[in-house]
Formats: C-alpha cells, sequence, structure tokens
C-alpha cells in the first residue's frame, strides 16, 4: 500500500511516536511524507520514506496529487486544531480529496491506531481493486 504520513509542528511527537510504535507494520509498505515530517521519521525510526516539499511549501499539494490520481491508499495527516495554518488551503484540499476518493485518512493518533491495525489485517485490500481508477462521478 502506498500511505502518506503528515504531520503539523505540534504533531510530529506524535507522530514519531506512531511511527515508532507500529514501525513492523508501516515497514512493509510504500512510505511518502513532507518534508519535515519524512526526515524526523526516518531520523527516528530507520523507516524508508519518499519526501516531498515542506507542507506550507507544497508538500501537502504533491501528496494531494497523488491523491487525485487515486494512487494513494492511506493517510495519516495529525493537523493540529489550535494552530492557524499559512497553508490552511492546502490542507483542507488535501481532506477533500480524500473524501473524494474515498481514501482512508486519519487526522489524529486515536483514528491512526484504528487504521494501521486494519492496515495490519489487511482490510484494505479493496484499495488493490480501486488504486488507479478515476472517481466515480454523480450524475446529476
Ligand atoms: P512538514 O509539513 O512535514 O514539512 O512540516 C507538514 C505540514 O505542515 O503540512
Amino acid at each position: 500500500m502506498n500511505i502518506a504520513l503528515i504531520a503539523h509542528d505540534k504533531k510530529k511527537d506524535d507522530m514519531i511516536r506512531f511511527t515508532t510504535a507500529y514501525q513492523s507494520i508501516l515497514k512493509e509498505h510504500t512510505l511518502y511524507a513532507t518534508g519535515t515530517t519524512g526526515q524526523k521519521i526516518m531520523d527516528a525510526t530507520g523507516l524508508s520514506v519518499h519526501r516531498f516539499q515542506s507542507g506550507p511549501f507544497g508538500g501537502d499539494q504533491e501528496i494531494g496529487a497523488l491523491i487525485a490520481n487515486n494512487k494513494m491508499d492511506m493517510v495519516f495527516f495529525f493537523r493540529d486544531p489550535l494552530t492557524a495554518q499559512p497553508h490552511e488551503p492546502d490542507v483542507t484540499a488535501l481532506i477533500r480529496l480524500c473524501d473524494v476518493y474515498a481514501v482512508p485518512l486519519a487526522t489524529n493518533m486515536g483514528t491512526g491506531e484504528v487504521l494501521v491495525r486494519g492496515l495490519e489485517r489487511e482490510d484494505l485490500s479493496w484499495r488493490n481493486i480501486v488504486r488507479g481508477q478515476a472517481p466515480v462521478s454523480e450524475s446529476v
């Protein structure tokens, strides 16, 4: 599975703890991250992560482009709900695209725990069928 990992600054420690705890599950998958999050995960865990630009410099949009091509299977986006983000429109767009493509998205560690367990149980095998397909357009 292709998995995106993103954490706002005040949630980066959560992301490090999360990826450390679930390293054995995550290492079986292809990991992508925004720049700073990815670097911190690699330094802390040794996991191999493909890093995009830092979030405020376009990293969220780069990951969004993979979602828009239905190539991302799961997104862990530990967002900070208490701090204004300069790239808030990018954050909103990424979350919206997950809904457009029905990509499982965890915006906090609680949901992250559930999704990573689902990943372990191979609950996401349906993604192998829909990956790369266009979204079903709604008829009006
Ligand atoms: P960062 O970006 O991993 O480069 O800090 C995350 C974000 O703010 O979207």
